[in-house]
């Protein structure tokens, strides 16, 4: 189960939730940890035998003594970042407190990776942190079948990858792809949103949980993947940071798509 901190119920805004400095971090970290327990009973309902937890938040987002004993924890550092300590032994991966990719419409603080990253293409198509992920999964055998976070970003995920099993915790309101802001300006334009009680989104993030992985154990051919082939060609346009201007990364790689992700020189 990959985890990030922004894209969960309850979460507010990005300085003052979702970095240590900020006043309510540790309850964003805490709201979490409720989101992915609720996620873990579903899929332990349904039938799972061993789950693991990927900590993907830059500066962390569990509190470990609140998550369910059933769960391992996985959090770095470790060789990459891609692919995020996953490995051929899991069969489905799932996504808790995702958000949308950068430049997305009324998504809650978009960002892909870095908020410096204006737009992150892979063989012409335009992904976020849930592409980059369920991509490198795919490499490995491995199908993604839930996400829960943004309305935006549940969005995302369907159209990526048609029939993953969604769930939307708060819908973002401010419009526009705020493609003219620099990484600052950027940082700050997203954090305006409509959450529902957090008690609703853990209970809908249950239910959800539990219907995708008995739907993948009964049809899994009605999850799609996003089937990227090789040869590779990544183009990360990056916004103006400071007084650096803005410019565009595009490398390739013939055979080795987490190779390519991580390269970024
Ligand atoms: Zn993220």
């Amino acid at each position: 189960m990959m985890t990030d901190l922004e894209g969960v119920c309850g979460v507010l805004g990005f300085d003052q939730w979702a970095v240590p400095e900020g006043r309510y971090y540790d309850e964003a970290k805490r709201l979490l940890t409720l989101e992915v327990n609720a996620a873990i009973e579903g899929f332990c309902a349904a039938g799972a035998t061993e789950i693991d937890v990927i900590d993907g938040h830059g500066h962390g987002g569990i509190n470990q003594l609140l998550l369910d004993r059933r769960a391992g924890y996985l959090r770095g550092p470790w060789p990459g970042p891609y692919p995020l300590m996953m490995d051929e032994s899991y069969d489905v991966m799932a996504f808790v407190g995702q958000h949308a990719k950068a430049g997305t419409p009324c998504a809650h603080m978009a960002h892909t990776g870095m908020f410096s990253v204006l737009d992150y293409e892979v063989n012409g198509l335009s992904v976020g942190e849930y592409g980059l992920y369920t991509m490198c999964g795919e490499t490995m055998g491995i199908r993604t079948i839930f996400g829960s976070g943004d309305e935006a970003f549940a969005q995302e995920a369907q159209a990526l990858t048609p029939g993953v099993e969604t769930v939307s915790v708060k819908r973002g309101i401010n419009p526009g792809s705020g493609d003219e802001c620099s990484a600052e300006g950027y940082r700050q334009k997203n954090n305006g949103a409509r959450h529902m009680h957090p008690e609703r989104a853990r209970e809908l993030i249950r239910a959800g949980a539990e219907q995708a992985l008995r739907r993948f154990a009964e049809a899994p051919e009605t999850f799609a993947a996003i089937g990227m082939r090789p040869p590779y060609r990544k183009v990360v346009k990056y916004r103006s940071v400071g007084a650096n201007p803005a410019y565009t990364l595009i490398r390739e790689n013939e055979r080795c798509l987490i190779e390519l992700l991580n390269t970024y020189t």
